[in-house]
Parts: structure tokens; C-alpha cells; sequence
């Protein structure tokens, strides 16, 4: 049989309060020193980075102990679920622990569980069916300070519940005619106690059973029995759930043959700019906003691959995120450093220019072709060198030039003198302008002891700049991608005020440019820095020989905390 132990290539190995639990657990024999834990998405959407600190947490966690994780889909809502969503799942996890050496288990294998549990618990006296509304029974759930009222259905007897339940099961009732409810308190302190409802009648079709059933369990009842069934032993959900623990704890204790898990709760990603909902980034999708699930501006796990974020970047950021019992919001700064830190070190250099100006070598002669030795990457000496054509007719990038340049600039001007990355010193002669008063060429002089940006008399020259050969250089499009909202806590938009009010117009700007011949032969997953402007990558979807399209990855630096500075 497979061994489906955790591979030890990545885990979670920071200190947390989790792990302290576990820990004690281990050291006190519960459960025999095992470690089991789950991800237990439901399939009503695409994977956010949200999910990403779940998964990290219970893969990693997993891996840590030498215990096993398993890949839970939560399928027990017919209505919502789609097998689209269960193939992304698929594919974003096994991107993101970067093996596959898991199970993948369906809730709905467990109907039957959960289904004959409920018949023992309306046995054992403590289920009821109530024939209330759905309002009916809000209403009387009452408030957290005022206890709710028992339904008029709670004293049914046994035999009666056991003859509802199963024509419940077998569609002789409308939805919302009844409800199975368990039997626990009206007056508890906590609402979740009061008579929580375990299954409602559905008359919908779910994507693996099929027509099979038309009772279907509310989470509460299910979370547990998947749990338990799966022996897992430290359940480990978000902090929304710790009102819920007594009642997954009551459950599984009317049953005690049953393995009862742990259940431990931590916080929530927030990020700021960020909206992490399935239910609103669908609403997104479905406006077309975006372009799907997986647009690169989405927090999605697609998106964020597509962006050219990484597995490791997006696991180092989750743990560095930290695991506690306070929710609070993290900078979108600090997902965009990891990404940053780690293309730092891989990312190959390339020039590439945008609004591009054109530059004529006066004397250089026109059919000449030179080789610049360019290193391929200065933070990795295995990565070495590329010889990069260089000739008489250069693009250089808009940025780089200014007529009346400011007082510090170091760049191309008329009469100044820069280095070309790895070329030669040149120097602006003359503005050569269009009849529209718009820049036709620069017409520069050049060292020709200068080449490999050697200074050949020892004068100093403070700017370097990228170029490419006019001749040589291949069309790009790039997409500059920005943060996709405008609003930096999208929990706090004004009553008056929809988070669609918040959507950044500039959250996406397509650049045409030109860049070195060698991007023509950018393969899925190469990253790039193009020198001196960001990182990026050759877009998964529309990158082709002949389109050479790239999505920005993340800048250089934080542009954003620069703007914010300026008055
Ligand atoms: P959403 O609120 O975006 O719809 P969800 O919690 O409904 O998310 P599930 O599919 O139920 O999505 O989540 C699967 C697992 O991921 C759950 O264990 C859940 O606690 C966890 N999870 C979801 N969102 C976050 C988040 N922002 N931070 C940490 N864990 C999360
Ligand atoms: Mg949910």
C-alpha cells in the first residue's frame, strides 16, 4: 500500500500554540502519537491564498510529525457544488504542497455514516423532526442574551421521528416542510446548542450522488463524522468555529465507540487591498471583471500561478502569516517581499525597454553586429552569461531620457554621457523631433574604448541603462498588473458603499516593448527581471512564439509605500 506519510521535502517548522497542543498529545499517547489532519475545502469555488495558510498549516503540520494529510472535499451541499471547482482544487493544491502524496476523500462517501448515526441518535431520544418554517425556528432560537423556545415538535416520540425521518429520506415531503434537529438545549448560553438543525430536505442533484438522496446533513453534523471516519486527530479550522467545538464535541460524544478528533481553531488571512470570498470573487468572475478565476489580479491560487508567484513563496508567506487565536490583517507588502526574495535569486536578468526611444550610433558602421557579455543573474554565479547583440541602432526605454532632465539625473540627457549595460559609453548629440514636436531618434556618439562598460580613462559615469538592438529585438506585450482594489480594508467599506465602488481602474495597463531576442524562447514557469524595471512572466494563456505576452510578477521595490509618501 502507498505510504501516505508526508514527504519531508517542506513543513511547518516554526514554534506555534498548534503544535504545542500536538505536542502534548504525542507525549501523552492520545492517539497513539498519531498525527492525521485534513483539507477540507468545499468545491463552490476556486482556492484563494486564504486556503493557501490551511493548506499549509495541514500539510505542513502533517509533515512535521511524519503523520498524513488528507484532501477533503466537503461536498455536502448538492445545490452549489460543481466538478469544475473540484479539478482546480485538485490541481492547486497538488501545486502548492508540490507532491501528491495524499488521499483525496469525498464527504459524500460518508452519507451513509451520517446518515444512520442520525437514525441512532433519534433512537437514543436526542433528534426530533419539527415540522416547523425555517423562520419558525430562527425565531425561536432567541438571542444570545434571551434563551430561544422549544418547538411544539420536540416531544415526538420516537417511533414518530423514526417514521418522519425516513419519509423524509424518501421524498414524501416538500423542502422546508421539516427538519431533523437534535435534541440538546433551548436555554444554552450558546446558540449553536439550541436544537441545532442536522439535515434538511434538498431536492437537487449532487455531483456524485446523483439523485440518490434528498436529505442532505448541515455542516455541523457532517464535519464531524468526515473527521471521524477519516481518523483524523487534530481537526484544525478557522476561529469562527470555536462556538461550534461543543457541539462537534457533543456529537461525537452521544457515540463514544466513535474516534473523536481534536478540534483546534486559528485565525484567518485577511490581507489588505484584498477581498478573500468565494462568494464575491464569483461575483467578480460572473461581472467579468476579471478574466476568470484565474486572472492574474485574483487571489486565487490559479491567479497568483499565473502572476508567477510560487508554491514556496506562497507557503513561506502562510507560515510567516503565524498561527494564533486573534484575527487580525496583514500587509499585501509582505505576500509581495517573499515572491520578491525568492525571484531575486532566480529570476533571470533580461533587458527590455518600454516607450521605447530609438538611438543611432553616429559612426557605428551599419551592418556591424556586437556581442555584449551580460551575466545572466549577479546573485547566482552558476547562472553565467548570455551574449546579448548589440549594433548602430539601439531601443532604449522612454524613462531613461529627458530633455530638461532634473538636477541628480543620472540618465540619458542632451549632452550627457551613460553606459549601456554591458556595451558602450554614449553620449546625446542631438534631438532629432518628429514634425509633431515628438522624439524621432537620438543621435549619440559612442566610446569605442568603452565596450563591456570599461571606463577607459578612468571618468566617471553614474548611469547604466538597458538597451536592445533594433535590429534584434523581439515585440512584448506586458501586463502590468496592480493591486485589484483601491480600498485597503475591504471589511470596512461604508455602509452606503459597494466593494465594486473600491475596484482599481488601473489595476491592469498592457505595455508594448521590446526586449532581447532571447525572450522569444521564454518557457512556462522561466521568471524574469527585466532590468531595472520588475519581475515577470510569459502568461500561461496567451504567451505563443509569435505573441510573447508577460504578466508582472511584482515590482522591484514598493512602489506603493513610495507613492503614499509623496504629499
Ligand atoms: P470563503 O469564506 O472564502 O468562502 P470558506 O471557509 O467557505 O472560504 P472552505 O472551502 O470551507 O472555504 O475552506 C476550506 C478550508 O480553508 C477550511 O478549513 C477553512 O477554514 C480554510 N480557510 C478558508 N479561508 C481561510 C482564510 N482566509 N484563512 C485561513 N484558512 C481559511
Ligand atoms: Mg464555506
Amino acid at each position: 500500500m502507498k505510504d501516505l506519510r508526508q514527504r519531508q521535502h517542506w513543513s511547518l517548522e516554526t514554534p506555534n500554540f498548534i503544535h504545542d497542543f500536538i505536542n502534548k498529545d504525542c507525549q501523552s499517547g492520545r492517539f497513539q502519537g498519531k498525527v492525521v489532519t485534513r483539507f477540507p475545502p468545499e468545491p463552490n469555488g476556486y482556492l484563494h491564498i486564504g486556503h493557501a495558510k490551511s493548506i499549509t498549516l495541514n500539510f505542513g503540520t502533517a509533515a512535521k510529525y511524519g503523520g498524513k494529510c488528507n484532501l477533503r472535499f466537503d461536498d455536502t451541499n448538492p445545490a452549489k457544488e460543481e466538478d469544475e471547482y473540484v479539478q482546480s482544487i485538485l490541481e492547486d493544491v497538488r501545486w502548492l504542497v508540490e507532491h501528491d502524496n495524499f488521499e483525496v476523500l469525498y464527504a459524500s462517501d460518508y452519507f451513509q455514516v451520517m446518515y444512520d448515526h442520525a437514525v441512532e441518535l433519534i433512537k437514543l431520544g436526542k433528534a426530533y423532526v419539527d415540522s416547523c418554517s425555517s423562520e419558525e425556528i430562527s425565531q425561536m432560537r432567541g438571542a444570545p442574551t434571551a434563551p430561544g423556545l422549544e418547538s411544539p415538535w420536540r416531544q415526538r416520540s420516537v417511533a414518530e421521528n423514526l417514521e418522519l425521518f425516513q419519509a423524509m429520506t424518501e421524498g414524501k415531503f416538500e423542502e422546508g416542510a421539516c427538519v431533523l434537529r437534535a435534541k440538546i438545549d433551548m436555554s444554552s448560553p450558546n446558540i449553536n446548542l439550541r436544537d441545532p438543525i442536522l439535515y434538511r430536505i434538498k431536492k437537487s442533484s449532487h455531483h456524485r450522488t446523483g439523485e440518490k438522496w434528498v436529505v442532505y446533513p448541515m455542516y455541523d453534523w457532517a464535519h464531524g463524522w468526515e473527521d471521524s471516519v477519516e481518523g483524523i486527530t487534530h481537526s484544525l479550522c478557522t476561529l469562527e468555529f470555536e462556538n461550534h467545538r461543543p457541539l462537534y464535541d457533543w456529537f461525537l460524544d452521544q457515540f463514544p465507540q466513535a474516534h473523536h478528533p481534536q478540534q483546534i481553531e486559528f485565525n484567518k488571512l485577511a490581507i489588505t487591498y484584498t477581498m478573500l470570498s468565494k462568494r464575491n470573487l464569483l461575483e467578480l468572475v460572473k461581472t467579468g471583471y476579471v478574466d476568470g478565476w484565474s486572472d492574474p489580479r485574483m487571489p486565487t491560487l490559479s491567479g497568483l500561478r499565473r502572476r508567477g508567484y510560487t508554491p514556496s513563496s506562497l507557503r513561506k508567506f502562510a507560515e510567516a502569516t503565524g498561527f494564533s487565536k486573534t484575527d487580525g490583517r496583514v500587509d499585501l507588502a509582505m505576500l509581495e517581499f517573499f515572491i520578491r526574495e525568492e525571484l531575486n535569486k532566480k529570476a533571470l536578468r533580461v533587458m527590455a525597454v518600454f516607450d521605447p526611444i530609438k538611438v543611432v550610433l553616429i559612426d557605428y558602421p551599419t551592418a556591424k553586429t556586437e556581442f555584449a557579455s551580460v551575466e545572466n543573474n549577479p546573485e547566482d554565479q552558476a547562472a553565467g552569461i548570455r551574449q546579448v547583440p548589440f549594433s548602430g541602432e539601439l531601443w532604449i526605454d522612454g524613462e531613461d531620457f529627458s530633455e530638461t532632465p532634473a538636477k541628480g539625473w543620472f540618465r540619458l540627457a542632451p549632452g550627457t554621457e551613460v553606459r549601456l549595460k554591458g556595451g558602450y559609453f554614449i553620449t546625446c548629440r542631438e534631438v532629432v523631433k518628429n514634425p509633431d514636436g515628438s522624439i524621432r531618434e537620438l543621435r549619440c556618439s559612442y566610446d569605442p574604448q568603452s565596450w563591456g562598460g570599461e571606463s577607459p580613462d578612468g571618468r566617471k559615469v553614474k548611469g547604466t541603462i538597458q538597451w536592445v538592438s533594433a535590429r534584434h529585438a523581439v515585440e512584448i506585450e506586458a501586463r502590468m498588473y496592480d493591486k485589484l482594489f483601491t480600498i485597503e480594508n475591504l471589511a470596512a467599506i461604508p455602509e452606503d458603499k459597494h466593494w465594486k465602488d473600491y475596484l482599481n481602474p488601473e489595476s491592469l495597463v498592457v505595455k508594448s516593448g521590446y526586449a532581447e531576442p532571447e525572450l522569444s524562447q521564454a518557457t512556462a514557469g522561466q521568471t524574469y527581471q527585466f532590468l531595472r524595471k520588475a519581475y515577470f512572466v510569459p502568461d500561461s494563456k496567451d504567451f505563443s512564439s509569435n505573441r510573447l505576452v508577460f504578466n508582472r510578477t511584482v515590482t522591484l521595490k514598493d512602489n506603493w509605500n513610495r507613492q503614499k509618501e509623496l504629499p
